[in-house]
């Protein structure tokens, strides 16, 4: 069976077995989530624990609301309000968190590479819920699930992924696991927006927004992370807009059944205009909000297999977990 990780740290580390493992049970949870009762038991008994060092809205929730809806036991740390502000290390904290016994820990932080340091401390399963610029791999597993839905397949398409790409961690994760279910991926944003080196591993990198988005299957547009500027990436909002913002005439360029995906959160009149974003004709990026949901609980429910059998074959070997 696939999937037989301890963690869930990045998209990086899974093969086509395992993204397919995931998707194929999130389509269960789909379904379940539809339903009037939305409970199952396959965390029952189970601690979540969610610390997120950075603000998050939708993927806390989403985080929050799956581990309730497979039983699990759910604490919300106030990482804002914490001993961190207090000047306590991470793994500090990692450790001060082991002691009480969680089985799942969902972590967001700010630094690349926090989340995998923190996993290496601690006894139970991690899942990143987005580190620097790194990874986000839940996002990338329900963009999969939302495209493969819409599209019927999660192969063979093209993808153009657009925006501010170099600061991104969701078109990062996107990157990896499109690359891996092999279809085509464009990068298209301005040069300033685009990590140094990708033309070069051989991506296709276009920084005009009307021939990246020629004949596209799937539009994934991005939000502009200000937060991760520490400069003059752009000469205004106004002219990124009008450069690299989808509207109606750019979208046109792409295939007439091609879908508008957005991680959230939006910054309408900025990166997408308001009127694309509402069209339910071709904005799909409430339904990845709904997909969010069942792959973190499909995420979750597979981890929590994997504790389980490694609990049990401990078990019969005399020593305690
Ligand atoms: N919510 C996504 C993230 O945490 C995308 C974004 O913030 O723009 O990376």
């Amino acid at each position: 069976m696939a999937f037989r990780a301890r963690h869930l740290l990045g998209i990086e580390h899974l093969t086509q077995d395992d993204i397919r493992t995931v998707l194929d049970l999130a389509d269960s949870y789909v379904d379940l989530n539809r339903r009037t009762v939305k409970k199952t038991d396959a965390l029952e008994g189970m601690t979540q624990i969610n610390m997120f060092f950075e603000n998050s809205t939708r993927t806390q929730a989403s985080f929050e609301l799956a581990g309730k809806r497979l039983g699990a036991d759910v604490m919300n740390m106030s990482m804002q309000t914490s001993s961190v502000k207090k000047g306590e290390t991470l793994i500090d904290t990692a450790m001060t968190l082991n002691a009480m016994h969680p089985d799942l820990l969902v972590v967001r932080h700010q630094n690349s590479g926090a989340v995998d340091l923190l996993a290496q401390k601690v006894e139970c399963a991690v899942l990143n819920a987005g580190d620097g610029r790194h990874e986000h791999p839940t996002q990338a597993l329900l963009d999969a699930l939302t495209i493969r839905r819409e599209k019927g397949r999660i192969q063979r398409l093209t993808v153009a992924i657009c925006g501010d790409i170099a600061h991104s961690r969701v078109a990062r994760s996107n990157l990896i696991l499109l690359g891996k279910m092999e279809n085509r991926v464009r990068l298209v944003g301005p040069p300033t927006l685009m990590p140094a080196g990708v033309a070069e591993l051989g991506i296709e990198v276009y920084d005009d927004m009307r021939e990246g988005l020629r004949d596209a299957d799937v539009v994934m547009m991005l939000r502009l992370q200000k937060e991760r500027m520490d400069g003059g990436f752009l000469p205004s909002e106004r002219e990124y807009f009008h450069r690299y913002g989808l509207d109606a005439e750019k979208l046109s360029y792409a295939k007439d059944d091609a879908i508008v995906m957005h991680p959230g959160p939006m910054n309408r009149g900025v990166e997408i205009d308001g009127t694309i974003a509402d069209d339910i004709n071709r904005s799909v990026i409430q339904e990845q909000v709904e997909m969010g949901v069942a792959v973190r609980m499909a995420c979750m429910d597979l981890l929590a297999q994997n504790l389980r059998r490694e609990r049990g074959r401990a078990l019969t070997e005399g020593q305690y977990v």
